[in-house]
């Protein structure tokens, strides 16, 4: 089944991911479900409660993506009943990223709102995925993708796994064809916790990714990155890597054109290798960058990624805001004070008459308290202001960039002395 993170599609299909969309940064992932097997298979499908009602399933299966979907008039009886504590652990353990489960504690009025059912991105599985660890960011993972230069084709090697967020974003990133069709890649993913590597694999199964990612249950520092069998086994043959371990310097010894152990080497011998290692202390970062000099990583560069997002607006200095968010400005004397009283008040009054200033103007010639709107270009009326506002999820970490050239091969020395012969 198409993976609904890849090509949605115009509607929401049965069995596949969906983002219920309550409000602003408040979505809540579930599977879509036509039965309901907890439920002796209500015809309803699954029932989804959240704070704004209760939204069975069977009226979000079929619904184009970004549908206004209003929640059931139905009383959803025992769903929206308070389940007991067990039948609560259940539903929190066998649904695992579906959220459901929480609100299914809470009972829900029916008919109390609506939501708006999205197809679910890597940006927004970012924000509302079950945490196993810390996760990587939005920011950071754009920056590193590109990078990496993860595209269509590339295979990417990732350790640690853990709550799957970069997963998302890069296998969108290289993306370019489902396993059966031409071309397909694959990326690869390893992880030393058992639990995590489980969730993991099932996640990607629930996301329709089987075959684009694989993930191993390993300890890198130990057994590297081949495929199968740690000394034997197939080379993935990545040309991007990333890193996000508690030390990334261990794993490093694993990914050289030459491996010690005489096995195959994990990186694509036709590429250049592009590395990222993300670690939060500066120590780390050094330690990292000491390994790379040795194995004759090049190019090494440190880069933390601050994100802010920038408010900019006119401060009108003397003028009430009369619709600018928040650029007040208090006057500082008393005549001041009384003239902006008399200007609030002619606003108002125009306001209420609805008459534009021009209009008002005439109609007041006489009439002292008349306002006078700021004339002249923009710049005259106040200074430009701007404000960070630090709402973006964001985790600090320093990042390690490096690259590793492919060999310098027998061939491309006689292919280089051809085209320039006269060179030594
Ligand atoms: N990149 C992930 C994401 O975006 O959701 C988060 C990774 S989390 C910070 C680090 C993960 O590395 C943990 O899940 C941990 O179990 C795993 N890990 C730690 N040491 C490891 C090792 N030696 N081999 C493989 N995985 C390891």
């Amino acid at each position: 089944m198409p993976s609904p993170f890849l090509t949605p599609g115009e509607s929401a299909l049965a069995d596949n991911v969906a983002l219920l969309h309550l409000r602003r940064d408040d979505s809540m992932p579930t599977v879509l479900r036509a039965f309901d097997d907890k439920n002796e298979g209500y015809k309803e499908g699954k029932v989804s409660n959240t704070r704004f009602g209760s939204f069975p399933h069977s009226t979000l299966i079929g619904q184009k993506w970004g549908s206004q979907i209003a929640a059931s008039k139905v009383d959803t009886g025992s769903r929206g009943r308070k389940p007991t504590k067990r039948k609560a652990e259940e539903l929190d353990a066998s649904t695992g990223a579906d959220d459901d489960s929480a609100s299914t504690k809470t009972p829900v009025a029916a008919s109390s709102g609506f939501l708006h059912l999205m197809y679910p991105t890597p940006e927004s599985w970012t924000l509302s995925l079950p945490h196993r660890t810390q996760v990587v960011y939005t920011p950071d993972y754009s920056y590193i993708l590109h990078r990496l230069r993860a595209r269509p084709g590339s295979t990417v090697i990732e350790a640690g796994a853990g709550s799957g967020s970069f997963t998302h974003a890069s296998v969108r990133a290289v993306f370019n064809g489902y396993p059966g069709e031409e071309p397909a890649t694959k990326k690869q993913r390893y992880e030393f916790h058992e639990q995590r590597a489980g969730r993991v694999r099932e996640e990607i199964t629930e996301h329709g990714l089987d075959g684009l990612v694989e993930v191993t249950h390993r300890d890198v520092y130990e057994d590297g990155f081949l495929l199968g069998d740690p000394q034997t086994g197939r080379s993935p043959k990545a040309s991007a890597i990333f890193l996000d371990l508690p030390a990334p310097w261990l794993a490093l010894k694993h990914l050289v054109r030459h491996p010690a152990s005489g096995g195959e080497s994990p990186l694509d011998p036709n590429s250049t290798a592009y590395i990222c290692t993300f670690s939060p202390c500066l120590e780390q970062a050094e330690k990292t960058i000491r390994m790379m000099r040795k194995l004759s990583w090049l190019n090494i560069s440190m880069v933390e990624v601050q994100h802010n997002r920038i408010e900019v607006k006119r401060e009108r200095i003397g003028l009430d805001c009369d619709g600018i968010r928040g650029a007040t400005v208090f006057p500082k004397t008393v005549d001041e004070a009384a003239t902006k009283l008399r200007e609030d008040d002619a606003r108002a009054k125009r306001f209420r008459l609805g008459r534009s200033a021009d209009e008002e103007a005439s109609a007041n010639e006489n009439e002292a308290s008349s306002v006078k709107e700021p004339a002249g270009p923009l710049y005259s009326v106040g200074r430009l202001v701007h404000r960070s506002e630090n709402e973006l999820k964001t985790h600090t970490s320093y990042l390690v960039f490096a690259i590793l050239p492919r060999d310098w091969t027998e061939e491309d020395e006689q292919r280089c002395r051809q085209k320039y012969p006269s060179d030594k």
